[in-house]
């Protein structure tokens, strides 16, 4: 029997999550819940000088948010942890001492200012194979040095040993077999003693050991260090249990030209994030998804196609069905265009999609913010009408505010192409037509309406015009006769009354 899956959405609390890190985490997610496996969260924060609070509650809060619920993690716990790196300090320092045993790494005394004039004397300076002989580590130090610097309270680092001139090999799931020569590796640092605390490669490729992961699905900026990874692997001696990786496509600017990035977001007016974030050293603020108006399922869809396709055309998919159909295999190598107008496109027809009631609580607090409290029946019925020309509930004000308050104001254009010299006393008759129908509804007006058009010999275009004027203040909205039975008989002869007597 195969073991259980097990991933985990690993980042680094230096900020916001970008939107390119929330497609990672769906697609964790997808592939977890797909193979019925388990679904982690896992903190990266041995870099404390990239720390920023907050950070992290963000990161739950937005995958929140979206209906991305972790099995294991920093928030709820579970049977692998602490999930949080700079709380597993301890665990780091004894798989240092394996590697140091093992001759698999070494300790290093350089200290910057040496590694700076190394570089500026050596052209293309690499710590590795060739140089490592010239520095001062322990393996042209005698023992007895390196005791003493250490317990003199000298700070080290500790390098990973690599064996040049051998072709390592990383099995992608998406992208094949990728080979590098390791030559081109450096000795990467592992462990710092100034801080006690692992770099993200050992930490990284560790907890990953210990946490049982079984598929490693992350950025394709991670791909370069793969290897590394993979050389890790084998000094521990967990070749068997190493994970499966996939290295996901870049998300490209909306040209295709380049990374995405916060800038393309604030020049062409888009969220980057998911959620609203505000900046703790500058106090600036970066709009997020959930802000912008949003919703969640929406939003789950279009990132979900961002770098993955069903392998037909369909494009509304429910996270029931992501979680069916998603697939590695089907994930692209080559980077997504990030299409803003495909994001706008998907939230309306996820409005089209919600019931009414829903849409309705909704509205409610931004029709309160108006000043404005409705009966939820009545602003259900208003939503139903008017909801298929919204993609973002706050859109809703806009097409349907007419429904709850008189115009206050004609809009000029409209007044001067449809307010005709014969339009008031038309307006005045249909006044008296209107006060005749017992049966307000709809279909029951436009009959009565039309016919006494009809029989008048009107231009029916010339009425109907200036009567939604009259209602709305300008040229927009549902069917006319929609709005009538809604906002009612008495309402309806109220604002032709009002039209008749000041607009001129
Ligand atoms: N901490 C890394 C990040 O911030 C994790 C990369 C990985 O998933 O291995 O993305």
């Amino acid at each position: 029997m195969s073991q259980p899956v097990r991933v985990r959405f690993a980042p680094s609390p230096t900020g916001p999550l970008h939107i390119g890190g929330v497609r990672t985490a769906l697609y964790n997610y997808l592939f977890a819940k797909q193979h019925k496996g388990a679904f982690i969260l896992r903190i990266e924060d041995t870099d404390s000088q990239r720390f920023v609070p907050g950070a992290e509650e963000y990161i739950i809060e937005a995958l929140t948010w979206l209906g991305l619920q972790f099995d294991e993690g920093t928030h709820i716990g579970g049977q692998y942890g602490p999930y949080r790196q700079s709380d597993r300090k301890d665990i780091y320092r004894q798989y240092v001492d394996i590697l140091l045993e093992k001759g698999a790494a070494y300790i290093a005394f350089d200290t910057p200012q040496e590694l700076d004039a190394k570089r500026e004397s050596t052209p293309n300076f690499q710590y590795d194979a060739s140089t490592r002989g010239d520095m001062r580590n322990s393996l042209t130090m005698s023992a007895d040095e390196v005791q003493k610097l250490i317990d003199g309270g000298t700070q080290y680092v500790v390098r990973f040993r690599i064996e040049p001139n051998e072709d390592v090999i990383v099995n992608d799931m998406i992208r094949g077999e990728v080979k590098i020569n390791s030559s081109v590796l450096d000795d990467k640092v592992l462990y710092k003693s100034q801080d006690n605390l692992p770099t993200y490669h050992l930490a990284n490729i560790v907890d990953d050991h210990l946490m049982e992961i079984t598929h490693v699905i992350r950025g394709e900026e991670w791909l370069p260090s793969a290897p590394l990874h993979v050389l890790l692997y084998r000094a521990f001696g967990w070749e068997d249990t190493m994970p499966s990786f996939a290295h996901l496509p870049l998300l490209l600017k909306p040209d295709g030209k380049g990374k995405l990035s916060k800038r393309d977001g604030d020049r062409l007016g888009f969220p980057v994030f998911p959620l609203e974030w505000k900046d703790p050293k500058t106090g600036e603020i970066s709009s997020g998804y959930r802000e912008s108006g949003y919703l969640p399922e929406a939003v789950v869809n279009f990132l979900a196609l961002l770098g993955w396709n069903p392998g037909n055309d369909q494009e509304m998919l429910s996270m029931d069905e992501l979680i069916r159909l998603f697939s590695l295999e089907r994930v692209s190598k080559s980077g997504a265009k990030f299409d803003y107008e495909k994001g706008k496109w998907f939230n309306h027809q996820y409005i089209q999609q919600k019931p009414d009631s829903e849409l309705a609580g909704l509205f409610a607090p931004i029709l309160k913010e108006h000043g404005i409290e409705a009966d939820k029946g009545y602003i259900e019925q208003v939503v139903g009408l008017v909801k298929e020309r919204v993609s973002f509930v706050k859109e809703l004000w806009d097409q349907a505010s007419f429904f709850f308050v008189a115009p206050a104001a004609y809009d000029e254009k409209t007044v001067k192409k449809r307010w005709k010299e014969e339009t008031p006393a038309q307006l005045g008759e249909l006044i008296d037509v209107l006060k005749g129908i017992g049966d307000f509804s709809a279909h029951h007006q436009e009959e009565v309406v039309k016919g006494w058009i009809e029989t008048k010999g009107y231009h029916l275009g010339n009425i109907m015009n200036a009567f939604r004027l009259a209602l709305v203040g300008e040229s927009k909205g549902p069917h006319m006769f929609d709005i009538t039975a809604a906002i009612g008989k008495e309402e309806t002869i109220r604002r032709l009354e009002a039209a008749i007597k000041n607009i001129k």
